[in-house]
C-alpha cells in the first residue's frame, strides 16, 4: 500500500472523511495504546466502550474491503506510528486529534516525517473552530454563539427568523418531575464476543482503574447508535424539555437522549442527530420547546465549548480562580454518603459512567464548589470517571461552566445553591438523613449553610465590579450575627469532618 490512514477511537466514522479515503481504500491503521490507557486511572466501562467501539469499526471496514492494520503498543500513539513508519514506506494521513497532547504527539510524528506525514482538518464538528476562536473572551456567551449557528444551518428557522418566534423556550424547561409521568426504559445492548474479550482484558490490564464493569449497557456500533438514537426521538424527545433539568431518585436517565458517547466518538454525527429531531417536529411528534432544546445542546452548547478549548488552551488547565486547595472528598470514589442527593448522583457514575447534564452541575460540581475543592481535582475526576468524556469537551464544562476556574470567560457566575435549589428539582430530600429545611447545626443540609459560607467568603467575585451582589447584600442584611456565626460554625464543622 502507498497509503494509509490513522483513525483516532475517537473518529470512527468514514462519512466525514475526505472522499478519496472512502473511493481508494486505503491501508487503515488503527491504534491501542497501553499508555494513553494508563495517563488517568479511566472509567472500567469507559475503557471498555472506546476499545470495544475501536474494534467494532476496524471490523466493520474489513469488512467493507478496507484493509486494516490494528496495532497495540505500550507505548503511546506517536511511539506507534514512529514503529510504523520505519516499515511503511508510503503516505500517512491523520485527522486533526480534537485532544491537544495527542494533537500535539502526532504533529511531532508529522515533523519527523515531514514529506510522507500528513495532517487533514477535523471534520466531526459542525462549527470550523479557527473561524470563531477569537471570539472567546468573557461576556461572549453561548446565546450569540447560538442564534449564528442556527442561521448558518438553518435549522428551527422559518427565513431570518426562529421558528415560534423565540430563540430559546428554556422558560417552559424547568418542570419537577411529577409521580405519574412514566419514564421509558433506554434499552440495553447485549455485550457480544469481542466486547466480551475486551471487558476481560479491562479486568486484567486496568484492575484498579475506577468504576464498576459489572454490566456492559452501551452500543458498540454504528447501527446499534443509530436504534438508539430512534428510540430516543420516538421515546423521549417530546417529553426531553419540560424534564430536562428534573431529577428523581432511582432513575438517573429521564428524558435525557444518553447519545453523548456516541456523537463523541462518531458513532454518531452531530447533524444527523439534530436533523432527526427536527423532522419529529415537522412531523407533529415533538413539542418545539423540546426540540429547540435539545438541537440547542448540540449546535449551540457542544460547538461552542469546542471553541472555547481551542482558543483557552492549554494555558486553561491551571485554571484555579478562588485558589481552592482542597482534594476532592472521599465520595466521589466509593460514592458513600449520608447525603442523598451525592449518593443518587455518584452511583450511576459508578456503575454506568454516566449521569445527565444536572447531577453533574447542580449536585456534583456545586458541592465540590462549595467545600473548596481544587477545580483541577473535580476535573481529572470527570474526565476519568464519565464514559463520554474527552478532555475538549469535558474540561470547557468543569473548569469554565461548574467552577468558574477560569475567572468567568465561559459563565457569569460560579456554580453554587442551596439545598433549596435541588429540593425544588428532586424527590431527594424526603429520602435524606439531612433536613433541607435546617439552615445550621447537626441535622441542616450541608449545602444551606455552605451555600452561605461560600457568598460570604467569594463576596469579592459576586461583587461585580464594585457593585453589591443581591446575595451578598442578603448574607450582610438580612442574616443575623448568630446566623452569620452559626453559619460559619456548621461550615467549619462540615470542612473538617470531610477531610477526615
Ligand atoms: P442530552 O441532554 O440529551 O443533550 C444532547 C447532547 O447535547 C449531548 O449528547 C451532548 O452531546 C450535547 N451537550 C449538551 N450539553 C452539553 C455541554 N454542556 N457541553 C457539550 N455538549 C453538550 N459532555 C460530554 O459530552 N462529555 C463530558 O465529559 C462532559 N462533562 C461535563 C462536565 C460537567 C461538570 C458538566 C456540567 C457537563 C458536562 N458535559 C459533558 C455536558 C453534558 O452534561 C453532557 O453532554 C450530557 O449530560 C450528556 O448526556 P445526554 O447525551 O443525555 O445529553
Ligand atoms: Fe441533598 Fe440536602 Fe436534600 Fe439531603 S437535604 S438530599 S443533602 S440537598
Amino acid at each position: 500500500h502507498s497509503r494509509a490512514v490513522f483513525v483516532l477511537h475517537d473518529q470512527l466514522n468514514l462519512k466525514v472523511w475526505p472522499e478519496w479515503v472512502r473511493e481508494e481504500k486505503p491501508l487503515l491503521v488503527f491504534m491501542e495504546s497501553n499508555e494513553k490507557g494508563n495517563e488517568i486511572p479511566h472509567h472500567k466501562l469507559k475503557a471498555a466502550y472506546i476499545i470495544s467501539s475501536m474494534r467494532h469499526f476496524a471490523l466493520e471496514c474489513h469488512d467493507e474491503g478496507f484493509p486494516v492494520l490494528y496495532h497495540s503498543t505500550q507505548g503511546h500513539f506517536d511511539d506507534g506510528l514512529n514503529e510504523l513508519l520505519e516499515d511503511f514506506e508510503g503516505e500517512l494521513t491523520f485527522m486533526t486529534p480534537s485532544e491537544w497532547d495527542t494533537r500535539q504527539r502526532l504533529r511531532n510524528v508529522r515533523e519527523s516525517y515531514s514529506e510522507r506525514v500528513q495532517e487533514i482538518p477535523n471534520g466531526f464538528f459542525i462549527a470550523d473552530a479557527d473561524q470563531w476562536k477569537d471570539k472567546i473572551e468573557p461576556g461572549y456567551r453561548m446565546e450569540y454563539f447560538y442564534r449564528d449557528m442556527r442561521r448558518k444551518t438553518g435549522y428551527l428557522m422559518n427565513g431570518s427568523e426562529p421558528e415560534g418566534g423565540e430563540w430559546n423556550y428554556d422558560d417552559q424547561n424547568r418542570e419537577k418531575l411529577p409521580d405519574k409521568v412514566q419514564v421509558p426504559d433506554i434499552e440495553t445492548i447485549e455485550a457480544d464476543d469481542v466486547t466480551k474479550e475486551v471487558i476481560e482484558m479491562v479486568e486484567h490490564y486496568f484492575p484498579d482503574h475506577f468504576g464498576n464493569l459489572d454490566r456492559f449497557p452501551y452500543a458498540v456500533q454504528r447501527d446499534q447508535a443509530l436504534a438508539l438514537l430512534e428510540q430516543f426521538i420516538n421515546e423521549r424527545l417530546d417529553e426531553f424539555g419540560p424534564y430536562e433539568d428534573a431529577l428523581k431518585a432511582g432513575n438517573h436517565t429521564l428524558f435525557h437522549s444518553r447519545l453523548s458517547l456516541y456523537l463523541n466518538n462518531g458513532l454518531l454525527l452531530p447533524r444527523e442527530v439534530c436533523e432527526a429531531a427536527i423532522e419529529a417536529y415537522d412531523a407533529g411528534n415533538a413539542r418545539l420547546n423540546s426540540v429547540e432544546g435539545f438541537v440547542r445542546q448540540i449546535i449551540g452548547w457542544r460547538e461552542y465549548i469546542r471553541i472555547y478549548y481551542e482558543a483557552m488552551m492549554p494555558g486553561v488547565r491551571d485554571a484555579n480562580h478562588f485558589d481552592f486547595e482542597e482534594k476532592l472528598p472521599a465520595m466521589y470514589w466509593s460514592g458513600e454518603t449520608e447525603m442523598k442527593c451525592m449518593e443518587q448522583c455518584l452511583k450511576p457514575v459508578i456503575d454506568e459512567a454516566w449521569s445527565h447534564h444536572i447531577p453533574r452541575l447542580m449536585v456534583l460540581s456545586n458541592f465540590s464548589n462549595l467545600t473548596e475543592t481544587d477545580p483541577r481535582e473535580l476535573n481529572r475526576w470527570f474526565h476519568l470517571a464519565y464514559a463520554d468524556a474527552y478532555e475538549w469537551v469535558e474540561l470547557p464544562n468543569v473548569l469554565g461552566m461548574s467552577t468558574f476556574a477560569d475567572g468567568g470567560v465561559l459563565a457569569s457566575k460560579p456554580y453554587v445553591s442551596s439545598g433549596n435549589y435541588i429540593n425544588k428539582m428532586s424527590d431527594y430530600c424526603k429520602k435524606c438523613r439531612y433536613s433541607v429545611t435546617k439552615k445550621t447545626g447537626e441535622n441542616a443540609c450541608p449545602f444551606n449553610y455552605l451555600y452561605w459560607n461560600f457568598v460570604d467568603k467569594q463576596r469579592d467575585t459576586f461583587n461585580d465590579s464594585g457593585r453589591v451582589n443581591f446575595m451578598v447584600n442578603m448574607f450582610d442584611n438580612k442574616k443575623s450575627d448568630d446566623e452569620k456565626k452559626a453559619i460559619r460554625e456548621s461550615s467549619e464543622k462540615f470542612l473538617e469532618e470531610l477531610k477526615r
